[in-house]
């Protein structure tokens, strides 16, 4: 089939990449001219594992960049996978995504134009990105408004996207589930046909769960406000586990191992951050307040988690005064493996050591550029051992696995107070050592 993606950042690039490697032929487009140009030189403009791979194999035959929208009126499938980022409020900016339906929407008007002997086949425009079911209208006005009345038939659908950062290759090709969220038996037709291939490949039973577009966005939201809950939820036992003396991580355990429940998402700590958790929770509570409803569970699951850095600086405070001392932060990143800071828990933890007069000394094996962009203030070590030596205190943001192997370094701390946000330290002993949850 021939496909265009609209917006080449994470998801969109993922989608092409993966789209073209099942054998469709496939366009890319962006308004950045530097991500087209890499698209066009076989790489991405972004890291994931194993997506230069897939560029470099595809680019220049199954796969083409550009800035340009005139591949859209020959497509049998258009995707959108444009950003949409909180406002101020939380509440979603659907402004860069309708400007690229409406842009859409023109494409296909100018074609229609020039060929007056049109057949009038219908067009199919999906939304890959993440849009609060209200906004699916918004979307579809926009498009429409693009094609400006002309004889043009176009169907919007909604296919949202659950892949992860930093796995995002191996996520897109191994779904847990496809999520069809249509308006006619054509529309979902032509995006089984679309997803086929792949499915065919890795030979599994993949559910595809087939529905109307609002309702699609709605799983995709429900599904991370699930997540993040669940992480808040083993956050708020583990601070309850903490009073009591209890280790949070000996009762979870075991809590996981009801069915019902489920073992994974159960590991208390510092909390949830990067790119879409706090986002997506963020957009559907303010569009639930819009609609008239208030969020409560969804509202506490924020709350918990803006809790957790502070409770770390609380244990903190209880064993140092850290004002004019060196301060270790072990971590950066909001999750291991990715150099994405966006709402790291690292960023609290340092304005409050700051806040405390603390000279703090940052460390991470792959995020410290960034860090450095937004804290510059801020001392940045080559290694963990570096940023320890001398440190009055550790606190440990991020679980890299490199951190589980510090041992003698903590004996070149000044004072060897150790507060773990992660359960990674292994090193106990000699240390005055705090759990934020056991
Ligand atoms: P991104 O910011 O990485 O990429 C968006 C791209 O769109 C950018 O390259 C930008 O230059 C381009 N763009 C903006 N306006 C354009 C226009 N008018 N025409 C063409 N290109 C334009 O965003 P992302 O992380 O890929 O996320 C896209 C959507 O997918 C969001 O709604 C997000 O919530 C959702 N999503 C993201 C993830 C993730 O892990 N990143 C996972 C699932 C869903």
């Amino acid at each position: 089939m021939r496909v265009t993606v609209i917006g080449s950042g994470y998801v969109g690039t993922t989608l092409a990449a993966c789209l073209a490697d099942v054998g469709h032929d496939v366009t890319a487009v962006d308004i950045d001219s530097d991500v087209v140009a890499a698209l066009n030189e076989g790489r991405a403009a972004i890291h994931e594992p194993g997506l230069d791979d897939l560029l470099a194999e595809h680019a220049g035959n199954r796969l083409r960049a550009t800035t340009e929208y005139d591949s859209v009126p020959d497509a049998d499938v258009t995707f959108l996978a444009i950003g949409t980022p909180s406002r101020g409020d939380g509440s979603i900016d659907l402004g860069p995504l309708t400007a690229a339906a409406e842009m859409t929407g023109e494409a296909l008007a100018e074609e229609n134009d020039s060929s007056p002997a049109d057949t009038g086949d219908r067009h199919l425009v999906v939304v890959k990105s993440t849009i609060t079911p209200p906004g699916v209208a918004e979307v579809r006005d926009a498009l429409l408004t693009g094609a400006g009345g002309a004889a043009v038939r176009v169907e919007l659908a909604t296919n949202p996207e659950f892949l992860r950062e930093g796995s995002a290759v191996h996520d897109f090709q191994h779904p847990d589930k496809l999520v069809f969220g249509t308006e006619s038996e054509w529309a979902t037709g032509r995006l089984e046909a679309l997803y086929e291939p792949l499915l065919s490949a890795i030979g599994g039973d993949v559910p595809v769960v087939r529905t109307d577009p609002e309702t699609a966005m709605m799983i995709k939201y429900a599904n991370n406000a699930a997540l993040a809950s669940k992480i808040s939820l083993a956050n708020d036992l583990g601070n309850i586990c903490k009073q009591f003396g209890i280790d949070a991580y000996e009762v979870m355990d075991a809590v996981g191992l009801d069915d019902r429940i489920g073992a994974k998402f159960l590991r208390s700590g510092v909390g949830y951050g990067g790119s879409c958790f706090p986002k997506d929770v963020d957009a559907i509570r303010a569009a639930a307040r819009e609609a008239g409803y208030e969020p409560a569970l969804l509202d506490a699951t924020v709350a918990v988690n803006d809790g957790q850095p502070e409770r770390m600086l609380g244990l903190l405070d209880d064993h140092a005064d850290v004002a004019g001392k060196r301060v270790a932060v072990l971590g950066l990143a909001f999750k291991p493996g990715t150099d994405d800071i966006r709402n790291s828990r690292a960023t609290p933890v340092i304005e409050g050591l700051q806040a405390r007069g603390a000279e703090v000394v940052g460390y991470d094996p792959v995020a410290t550029a960034n860090m450095r962009e937004r804290f510059p203030d801020v001392e940045y070590a080559e290694s963990a051992p570096a940023a320890l030596d001398g440190a009055s205190a550790a606190l440990v943001v991020t679980d890299w696995d490199e951190f589980a192997a510090l041992d003698d370094d903590f004996d070149a701390m000044a004072d060897p107070v150790v507060i773990d946000g992660r359960r990674i330290i292994e090193r106990r002993e000699g240390l005055v050592y705090e759990g934020l949850t056991w």
